[in-house]
């Protein structure tokens, strides 16, 4: 059972639905999303949120295993791990969602208004609403408090507008009963009330806002129809400022943590408003910026470096409002004895991320521990676990988090659920049934066209009405018509009953793109029992409204013409089929380190059999030489246990001094050649996923007298020597450590992570062994995100000295000759009173960077996977697939994705073996479609489609000498095609006749 249904309750209930199970999908919330349904898009991609959720929400609603209640919380827990008895409270929603098609008359009817919660009351909705225009279920739900029937028994004017009855006023609470194997806790977060702080002036000042209320500004669905208004005298704002860490690292209001995301989300706002305006001037006042995450440094530096944007490192207080116009003044500190005060039109607080009052209650009606903020407590080695066995916590319940890495730790918990339930996997699970397949052979076309407004993505730019007139008068088409979101599940529903109505044989839906939606409408074909090809999607939206928002004219002409050429080739479409084939159930997992060895141990203890390869002589990787983490776990000591269930497992088979020579095959059923030992002994394995955990590299600077003065130490040696005990420590006085040696450089442009933390945790283990010791921490900006920075309070407090110093005037490092001492001096500019300031040191650790392994780009083009610009490998999709390649059925985690720390790590590995159980648990896959297909009687086996081909799907066949495609590797990427000269290839659904006839529309 999932309980919040957010961004990391429904990745959680995907990946256990596709692996074989039963899923609740609880939420108390009338419709699932979380919030990142309120997010207008997300960093450091700028995705649509809703597009990459709104196919989500179809998915868990279409699936037969998986079952959402709403407006639902747990009143009590009985048993343990793997038998539950859970009772759940549902509260009434006064409509039947059995009954309710949402349709709105009930809403038009509703004289009552009031503040609309999902726009951050920003605008006003009716007292009977949908929560949201996508919300699954699409059911409206009655507001209790506004009601006037069920305040003083009036009004119930809904009741006799709705056709289905659906309108029940004798909803009372429910009482449900659910027996579960696992529990898996999401419930998320809410954002700081700024009121608590009256010096923000929220509230009482109409231009301050917060950070949640400017998203739904930027949002297209959002208060102002996506326009970027002030709320005083909704006039575009031309200057305006972010205050960072509100309601964070605040000893005032308790929530010392760090919130994790504001940094990144204060960026991407900056970065969209200047998408509205150009000419907009924004500043982001912070306290150092904690651009941490895989491809967020980059982000950084392209808000830096875009015209009107500034960063400024200051504390600031809000002055006042000025009057006539309503814009906000604001005090910041330029230096230690000067201030400025600036003029805004708009202030945005960054608020930070709290664990609401309500997580507690649900954790002690658990009996689960929560730490002093009201998180889930866990441990460095079980990150995923809590308290109380059988029950898991994913998502920002966990500690602040972004959207990528509440994903990955849902799929975690997921792997965690599926290895203790693994003996009744596929016990309880339905398979989806599809009615029979029409025939559609000699029918004329029957094409039914449907037109999204995506909220006003499309619909303000483009005149939906007028293409969908248009669409009615083209040849074939014998249904068109408007929907305000074609992806929402109603909308769905009536498509499936439209085309079995109008008895449709082909469809297009003119809206977004099709790399995120087309899965949604084809499935919808399928289940009115149409083959899911004889489908056409026009992008009217990336392909016209966005790329000419400023001119409905020409807007709206392109979408007809999209539409014309799509109308042209799905009348030429014809039915396509997949072919199941089998799989192999067994893992390989390359690289044997912390998070190598957790994703196959979690795998095997689900029942796979797992190749382990490791290309060292030990296991273990780079932990070997790491001996606590900040929290003080001992990681030896989790190291050999690890190691030691490696061995005990039966299912598991390790190869040290291994390595891949060989890779061929696809998903569910690769071939790799290793070898293994000093005598090199090939041997083949068969398996049916692969996970890359090749782990990282500590980076050797040539800076800083590193290699040239023994006193010179990276932090992995300087902790080496606290474990050693080594003698020098212990006569050392004076101790500096400068960060970011490599990395956040024109070489490097990344944030290593784990470096700031890791040079927190040896001072304090140095000021634990000598409290005299003088440390000097020289930093670009500290990143001791979520609640590491309670442990940089912490060595402030024990006199650690913190010293900023920019990229432009790095500390300098000397060897100075003094009364016969050769003394190590460490200069740097000190910031506030802006002078060179001279330190001797004992010893000098420096920061170094992460860095990927250099036999990464081999590993690579063995296994055609891609790596990003900084040699770590790139993930399918940051947001959606975070440990996915693009290459179906090879994962990654640890390391090898991007510097991170041992337990999201071990978050990650759980992650990655979970994504690779949804292949190994099935008993077949299929293949095809949209394939590439060879006509024999043109074929020469001139052998060029086969040297093209860049997945290794054609093969000549030397006998016949025509070529034979293998549709599992085959993507239908068309490169085969377009270089054949006889002209004997063709794509499924994207032929040469097909694709000429939609130029030809044009
Ligand atoms: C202004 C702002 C902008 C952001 N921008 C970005 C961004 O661009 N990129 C990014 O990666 N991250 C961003 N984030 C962070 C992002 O919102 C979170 O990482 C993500 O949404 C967390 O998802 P979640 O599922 O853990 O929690 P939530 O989204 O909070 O979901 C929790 C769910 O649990 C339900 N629930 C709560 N309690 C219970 C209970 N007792 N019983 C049943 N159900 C319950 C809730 O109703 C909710 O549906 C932003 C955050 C903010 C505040």
């Amino acid at each position: 059972m999932l309980v919040g249904a957010g961004v990391s309750g429904i990745q959680a209930a995907l990946d256990l639905a596709n692996s074989g199970f039963k899923v609740y999908l609880v939420d108390k919330a009338p419709a699932i999303g979380g919030k990142m349904a309120q997010l207008d898009k997300t960093f450091p991609t700028n995705d649509c949120s809703m597009c990459i959720l709104s196919p989500k929400f179809i998915e868990c609603a279409r699936n037969p295993n998986i079952s959402i209640i709403t407006l639902a919380q747990i009143d009590s827990v009985d048993g343990e791990a793997g038998n539950f008895k859970v009772t759940l409270l549902k509260e009434p929603r006064y409509v039947d969602e059995e009954k309710c098609t949402a349709c709105p008359t009930c809403i038009g009817y509703c004289p009552v208004n009031i503040l609309d919660a999902y726009n951050e009351n920003l605008t006003s909705t009716k007292c009977i609403h949908i929560h949201f225009a996508q919300a699954v279920p699409a059911v409206p739900v009655i507001d209790t408090t506004q009601c006037l029937f069920l305040l003083r028994k009036e009004c119930q004017i809904c009741v006799p507008t709705c056709k289905n009855k659906a309108i029940d006023f004798h909803q009372q609470e429910e009482k449900l009963e659910i027996e579960v194997g696992s529990i898996i806790l999401a419930p998320g977060y809410e954002t700081f009330k700024p009121q608590l702080q009256s010096e923000y002036g929220y509230q009482r000042l109409s231009n301050v806002i917060t950070s949640l209320e400017f998203e739904r500004i930027l949002s297209a669905s959002g208060p102002y129809s996506g326009e970027l208004l002030r709320p005083s005298d909704r006039k575009p704002p031309k200057r305006i400022a972010w205050i960072q860490c509100v309601g964070s690292r605040d000893t005032t209001v308790g929530n010392t943590y760090c919130s994790g995301v504001c940094c990144m989300y204060a960026i991407k706002q900056v970065i969209l408003s200047k998408e509205h305006d150009a000419e907009l001037e924004a500043v982001i006042f912070h306290n150092d910026i904690r651009a941490y995450g895989k491809g967020f440094e980059r982000y950084y530096e392209r808000a830096k470096n875009t015209p009107g944007v500034r960063f400024i490192w200051s504390k600031v207080s809000i002055l006042r409002e000025l009057p006539e116009t309503k814009n906000v003044v604001i005090r910041y500190r330029v230096n230690s004895t000067a201030v400025s005060e600036e003029e805004f039109d708009l202030v945005v607080l960054s608020v930070g991320l709290t664990s609401p009052a309500s997580n507690k209650q649900l954790a002690d009606r658990l009996s689960i521990e929560t730490n002093s903020y009201g998180f889930c407590k866990s441990s460095s080695f079980s990150p995923i676990k809590t308290s109380r066995p059988g029950i898991y916590a994913c998502g920002v319940f966990h500690a602040p988090m972004d959207i990528p890495d509440s994903v990955t730790m849902a799929s975690g918990a997921a792997s965690l659920s599926s290895q203790l339930l693994s003996e009744q996997r596929g016990t309880l699970i339905e398979e989806k049934e599809y009615p029979p397949e029409r025939d559609v052979t000699g029918e004329p076309p029957m094409v039914g066209v449907f037109v999204c407004h995506c909220g006003t993505n499309i619909a303000s730019v483009v005149d939906v009405a007028r293409v969908v007139q248009y669409a009615q008068r083209l040849d074939g088409v014998v249904h068109a018509e408007e929907n305000t979101f074609s992806c929402s599940i109603d909308s769905i529903t009536h498509i499936v009953e439209t085309i079995k109505e109008k008895g449709l044989n082909r469809v297009v839906v003119a809206a977004c793109t099709p790399r995120t939606h087309e899965p949604v409408f084809q499935d919808a074909l399928r289940e009115a029992g149409l083959n899911p090809y004889l489908f056409e999607m026009a992008n009217i939206r990336e392909q016209c409204s966005w790329v000419h928002m400023r001119d409905r004219q020409v807007a709206t002409q392109k979408a007809q013409d999209l539409v014309r050429m799509a109308v042209a080739k799905v009348k030429l479409l014809n039915p396509l089929y997949q072919l199941p084939y089998d799989i192999t159930p067994a893992g390989l997992v390359i690289g044997g380190g912390i998070a190598g060895m957790v994703s196959a141990l979690a795998l095997a203890e689900q029942g796979f059999e797992v190749h382990l390869l490791e290309k060292a002589k030990e296991l273990g990787g780079i932990a070997r030489r790491i001996h606590y983490t900040v929290e003080g776990g001992d990681v030896q000591a989790y190291l050999q246990e690890l190691i030691k269930k490696i061995y005990e497992n039966p299912l598991i088979q390790v190869y040290t001094e291994a390595n891949v020579i060989e890779f061929a095959g696809y998903v569910g059923n690769f071939t790799t050649k290793i070898a293994v030992g000093p005598e090199r002994i090939v041997k083949e394995i068969a398996h049916g996923a692969t996970i890359v955990a090749t782990g990282a590299d500590e980076f050797k600077p040539t800076e800083y007298l590193y290699g040239k003065d023994p006193r010179v130490l990276t932090l992995l040696e300087l902790e080496a020597e606290i474990v050693s005990g080594n003698g020098r420590l212990a006569h050392c006085n004076n101790l500096v450590i400068i960060q970011c040696v490599g990395s956040r450089e024109s070489e490097r442009p990344y944030c290593s992570r784990v470096c700031c933390s890791q040079a927190i945790k040896n001072a304090l283990k140095l000021k634990e062994i000598n409290p005299e010791m003088e440390i000097y921490i020289l930093y670009r900006d500290m990143r001791t995100y979520g609640l590491m920075e309670d442990y940089y309070q912490e060595a402030a407090e024990r006199e650690v000295k913190f010293i900023r110093y920019e990229v432009d005037d790095k500390p300098d490092v000397k060897v100075i000759q003094e009364n016969g001492q050769s003394i190590l001096r460490v200069t740097v500019t000190e910031p506030t009173l802006g002078q060179r300031l001279m330190i001797d040191t004992d010893i000098l650790a420096l920061g170094v960077a992460t860095v990927p392994p250099a036999d990464n780009t081999g590993l690579s083009q063995l296994l055609k996977v891609p790596l990003n610009e900084d040699g770590f490998f790139l993930e399918a999709h940051m947001k959606l697939r975070p440990v996915d390649f693009s290459n179906d059925g090879i994962f990654m985690c640890g390391l090898t994705h991007a510097p991170k720390f041992i337990d999201e790590c071990i978050a990650q590995a759980k992650a990655a073996a979970s994504r690779a159980v949804t292949i190994l648990a099935k008993e077949e896959m299929q293949a095809g479609g949209t394939v590439c297909v060879v006509d024999k009687r043109k074929c020469t086996g001139c052998r060029v489609c086969q040297e093209v081909c860049p997945f290794n799907a054609i093969e000549v066949d030397a006998k016949e000498m025509v070529a034979v495609v293998n549709e599992v590797l085959c993507k239908g990427c068309g490169v085969c095609a377009s270089s054949c000269r006889s002209g004997a290839l063709d794509i499924g659904g994207v032929s040469d006749e097909q694709t000429l006839t939609l130029v030809q529309a044009l």
